[in-house]
């Protein structure tokens, strides 16, 4: 017997990232192991996540916005922040998920459309963890098709006036702050949403299967009458939550295959201390024929993540790429996930072990920000010059 090899080793992944990327994946890994891991299955049981504390945490990490400039954020690159999102997903979605929304979503919309104001407002305190962002785009009946959207937002004088209810935002109940998208007569604009406005509240959802430990609430906005000031003045029509949207997409890319790699090692070491018939799981051909297709699809996708992290270093990713990324490594990820269930047998069901938490997690990663369907959508017109959306 030889001694086994990480999968880093098997694909030499180090080889492609920097010193000082793999200094800050290795501290985004100690603290997930450290601070998230021995608890996130209680929080996930729960369905409860100590969000306040966690944010300022996270805060302190640096890895709340931390691929933006300025405003109290890292300004680290984007491969770096993949890393912490690969990591943090690792040991689960929710708190990537967490860190996405807070980043990505509702950071990035401020730091990219917002006025000098609001960014001075809400990003130093978004970066530091005192505050919590939430980004309202999907609604009931509007989810992979967010132009039909029906929040409204009416002059009243100076004023804005808005009505409407967003569903399936994450972070919601516990935000300070809601980056909310709305239909205006000059087309849809986004609004930056105290969350402490009259008319503004947010039942959390419960029930949920998955990504019990991340808080996911609905948005009603009943008659919330907000300044002229409130309104991101750069952004037009969908562009503006589409390109915080790809931004979030690029987090998942890495992300997801964090959760896969968490399972695969989860279940090479199960194989490896369970005795079946008398000698180890591993030993067998049909379990390595499991853990070799596993291991050449998670090497690919961190392969496919770390060239869309140096693309989008260069300033030249585009969104379609970004739609091959999230379809491969989400897609990937479940299968993983699920197979390595089988290889974990009865025990693969429980918390005890990560791996049917990940899987469960998955499903809504595979919906959220873009579904699978949606991403294949954008890959067949980039390729056919074809828009088959309706
Ligand atoms: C846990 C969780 C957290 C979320 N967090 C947020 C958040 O923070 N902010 C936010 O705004 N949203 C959030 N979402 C919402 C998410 O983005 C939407 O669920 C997603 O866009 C899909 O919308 P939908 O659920 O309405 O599905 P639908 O759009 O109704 O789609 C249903 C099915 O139809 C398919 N479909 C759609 N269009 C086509 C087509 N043209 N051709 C073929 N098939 C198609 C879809 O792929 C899907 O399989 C979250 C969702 C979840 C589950």
């Amino acid at each position: 017997m030889s001694d086994p090899q990480s999968l880093t080793q098997l694909f030499a992944l180090d080889s492609l990232l920097e010193p000082e990327e793999i200094q800050i994946r290795d501290t985004v890994r100690k603290f997930s192991n450290e601070r998230i891991r021995p608890h996130v299955a209680q929080w996930f049981e729960d369905g409860k996540l100590p969000a306040r504390d966690l944010a300022k945490e996270l805060g302190a990490l640096g890895v709340l916005g931390m691929h933006l400039e300025g405003y109290g954020c890292a300004g680290m690159s984007a491969t770096a922040y993949g890393l912490a999102c690969l990591e943090l997903e690792a040991v689960d979605s929710g708190i990537r998920s967490l860190v996405s929304v807070q980043g990505s979503l509702a950071m990035f919309s401020i730091h990219r459309w917002g006025n000098e104001e609001q960014k001075q407002e809400w990003l130093p305190r978004l970066a530091s963890g005192e505050a919590i962002g939430c980004f309202g785009l999907t609604e009931p009946d509007f989810g992979s098709n967010p132009a039909g959207m029906r929040t409204n937002a009416k002059r009243d004088g100076d004023d804005w006036i808005l009505n409407g209810t967003k569903m399936w935002i994450t972070n919601g109940s516990i935000a300070d702050v809601a980056v909310v998208w709305a239909q205006t007569d000059d087309g849809i604009r986004g609004f930056v949403v105290p969350t402490d406005t009259p008319g503004f509240s947010a039942p959390e959802i419960h029930s949920k299967m998955s990504l019990r430990a991340s808080v996911t609430s609905e948005l009603v906005l009943d008659g919330v009458r907000l300044p002229a000031s409130a309104m991101l003045p750069v952004a037009k029509g969908l562009r503006g939550p589409l390109s915080a949207l790809n931004e979030a997409r690029f987090g998942i890319v890495f992300g997801a295959i964090g959760a896969a790699r968490d399972c695969l090692e989860t279940a090479i070491d199960y194989a490896q201390s369970r005795a079946v018939f008398d000698k180890p799981l591993a030993a067998y051909q049909l379990t390595q024929a499991k853990i070799a297709d596993m291991a050449v699809e998670v090497g690919k996708g961190h392969l496919l993540a770390y060239h869309l992290g140096r693309l989008k270093d260069r300033g030249e990713l585009r969104p379609e790429q970004v739609s091959v990324g999230k379809l491969n490594n989400v897609r990937e990820a479940i299968a993983v996930a699920r197979e390595c269930r089988t290889i974990l047998g009865a025990n693969g069901i429980t918390l005890e072990y990560p791996v049917m938490r990940h899987a469960n997690n998955l499903e809504s990663v595979l919906t959220y920000e873009g579904t699978s369907e949606v991403h294949q959508l954008t890959i067949g017109k980039a390729l056919t010059g074809e828009a088959a959306f309706r």
